[in-house]
């Protein structure tokens, strides 16, 4: 029998001659990301949900032997990883060699591995679960949640590779969003801001006195950092008027007005902001007819409307609307 992608050669490997066998089969999968996580007590790894004192080269070893997914049959195989450092972000370069009936294969994989700190449930008992701040995530909306915990993951490793005092001691889901125990308070108020520079969040400190050491009073302080009630592509109402999101930094708000079309820079500390409508809730329709600012369009119920827009909008095109109270306008891009 011949290879079946070929033609050519003998097949050899399910239909297949060795050489298109070679080039169309991929035997190992790995992602491109893969986190350790060390308690910076003890220095044991997290594994799943336990926790074991192993040397890191077999940690990440194991991290890697638990993430390769075999993509084809194969009769053994042997994993290699070579790195040059082990801190912060690091390069693991992934050989693994598959042996596959009388064939030999070897495939390579680059993945970035982050080595993150975790305070072990053994040392936080020794430590008494020991905390200074809570850095709470409030106004989260839940396809959202993932990103910003792990940008809070990203930013609390980051602070804690240059201060070894920081850790995360606990995680704690709740109703309204999530609360991060963490032990230093400068390095949680560090964080705090970045989220809100980030999200164009607000951020509320409220300190508690938690007891006295040597003559003096020990704050633990909640940094409650509350995202705003809009995203990029949500409508606002600012003064009377409407306008879109088009990006959010700090305290300001960049947005296209909807009738003139114009775009503002809008202070949330010196306006106030009110989402009348997200992004996914908007109408579309489409333009059965536009020119010199006038546009016709078909609604999703069918009805035909006409209205006026700055925006120049090719017939037939498939538009966002915004309808309120008896107007209608057209989200731009
Ligand atoms: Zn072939
Ligand atoms: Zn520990």
């Amino acid at each position: 029998m011949l290879c079946v992608e070929c033609g050519k050669r003998e097949a050899k490997y399910d239909g297949l001659c060795e050489e298109c066998f070679l080039r169309k089969v991929k035997f190992t999968s790995l992602p491109q990301h893969l986190d350790i996580v060390m308690c910076p007590h003890c220095r044991s790894i997290k594994f799943g949900g336990r926790w074991e004192k192993v040397p890191i080269d077999e940690a990440i070893k194991r991290i890697v032997e638990k993430n390769i997914k075999f993509e084809y049959e194969h009769d053994s195989y042997t994993i290699t990883c070579n790195y040059d450092s082990t801190e912060g972000e690091f390069e693991v370069e992934v050989n693994v060699s598959i042996k596959y009936r009388d064939l030999e294969v070897s495939e390579h994989h680059l993945v970035k591995f982050e080595l993150k700190y975790e305070s072990c449930p053994r040392c936080n008992r020794f430590y008494g679960n020991y905390f200074e701040a809570i850095l709470q995530l409030r106004g989260l909306r839940p396809e959202e949640q993932w990103e910003v915990l792990e940008y809070t993951h990203k930013r609390i490793a980051y602070h804690s590779r240059k201060n070894e005092e920081l850790f995360l001691t606990k995680e704690v889901e709740k109703k309204e969003g999530w609360d991060l125990y963490l032990s230093d308070k400068k390095e949680a108020k560090k964080i705090a801001r970045e989220l809100c520079h980030k999200y164009g969040a607000s951020l509320k400190e409220s300190p508690q006195i938690a007891g006295r050491k040597d003559g003096k009073d020990i704050y633990r302080v909640t940094y409650a950092v509350r995202l705003p009630e809009y995203r990029i592509g949500d409508i606002i109402e600012v003064e009377g008027r409407y306008y879109v999101v088009s990006d959010i930094h700090d305290k300001f708000v960049s947005a296209l007005e909807l009738s003139d079309g114009k775009r503002k820079n809008i202070d949330s500390r010196k306006h106030n902001i009110t989402r009348i409508a997200k992004n996914e809730e908007l109408r579309k329709a489409t333009v059965v007819y536009y020119r010199d600012g006038t546009v016709q369009l078909l609604s999703e119920n069918n009805e035909i409307i006409e209205t006026t827009t700055q925006i120049e909008v090719p017939n037939g095109a498939t538009v966002k609307t915004l309808w309120v109270e008896g107007d209608v306008y057209i989200i731009p891009e």
